[in-house]
């Protein structure tokens, strides 16, 4: 079969967070494609997990499932530990899209809810990027983290899911600055609606909306995670070599 990306990530290992199911899980299979031997983390669908890494290893790439809840500090450094016994230590890409959404009108916002979307959404990310960093080589690494459209366009409803992706651009160009002198690129991908599992289960895949989302889009229609992937591929690879603290619309042209 013929993988027009094979070799771009040749010996480079890369760990995508939340990689059980959609856009992850399209991310982890187009870096495996790629030529990198990727860590799946799930948080408790290791048959989903499971299923990625058989598409990875069917198509001759490397991979392995490792469960971890990227808000709990113990659980991330358990899981780049067990990342470091599969592949050697070695680490060159980290991928934070595990995340959440939940929306809630303002006036059912809760202390728990702020705390529970942030902890997951935005402490995750920083947590995997102190992981990360500690093991990315002396010759750099690329951070691409999945933020959101709702970062900047407005949504009724997910103030505090916004929010959480307003932070991740802000931590996206602060971290860009901080790291830049170790090479490491930090990046940030900002896709609107995609149909997943995710988005599917809290009920965002209607008629209606999808009917909206095409009207918005000047490409005519809603994205699925295989558009989002080659996004990641191309911020993950040196082909972005001169990017970074950028956040890139995947939107098919909806602003
Ligand atoms: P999804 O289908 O709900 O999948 C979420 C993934 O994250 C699953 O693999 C899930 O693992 C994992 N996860 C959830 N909580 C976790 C935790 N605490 N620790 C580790 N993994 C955890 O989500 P999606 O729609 O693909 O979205 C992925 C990312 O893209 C999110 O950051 C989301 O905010 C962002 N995004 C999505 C859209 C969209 O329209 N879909 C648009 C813009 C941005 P388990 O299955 O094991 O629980």
């Amino acid at each position: 079969m013929t993988q027009p990306h094979s070799a771009v990530l040749h010996r480079k290992v890369a760990l995508v967070t939340g990689a059980s199911r959609g856009i992850g899980a399209a991310v982890a299979k187009q870096l495996g494609e790629a030529g990198a031997a990727v860590i799946v983390n799930y948080a408790s669908n290791r048959g989903g997990a499971d299923a990625v890494v058989r598409s990875i290893e069917a198509r001759g790439g490397r991979a392995v499932a490792i469960q971890a809840d990227v808000g709990d500090a113990a659980g991330v450094e358990r899981l780049f530990r067990e990342a470091d016994d599969a592949f050697g230590g070695r680490l060159d890409v980290l991928v934070n899209n595990a995340g959440i959404y939940v929306t809630t009108p303002l006036q059912e916002v809760t202390p728990a809810h702020f705390d529970h979307s942030f902890r997951i959404n935005v402490l995750g990310a920083i947590l995997c990027c102190q992981a990360a960093c500690s093991r990315f080589p002396s010759d750099g690494g690329s951070i691409v983290n999945i933020s959101s459209l709702a970062a900047t366009k407005g949504a009724a409803g997910s103030v505090v899911y916004s929010a959480t992706k307003g932070a991740i651009d802000a931590l996206t160009r602060t971290l860009s600055e901080e790291l830049a002198p170790r090479n490491i690129r930090v990046n940030a991908i900002n896709p609107g609606l995609v149909i997943t599992e995710g988005t599917r289960a809290a009920g965002f895949v209607t008629e209606q909306l999808e009917q909206e989302w095409k009207a918005k889009a000047a490409l005519g229609r809603v994205a699925t995670p295989e558009d989002i992937a080659p996004v990641v591929l191309f911020l993950a690879s040196s082909a972005s070599r001169w990017l970074t603290g950028e956040t890139i619309h995947p939107t098919g042209g909806v602003r």
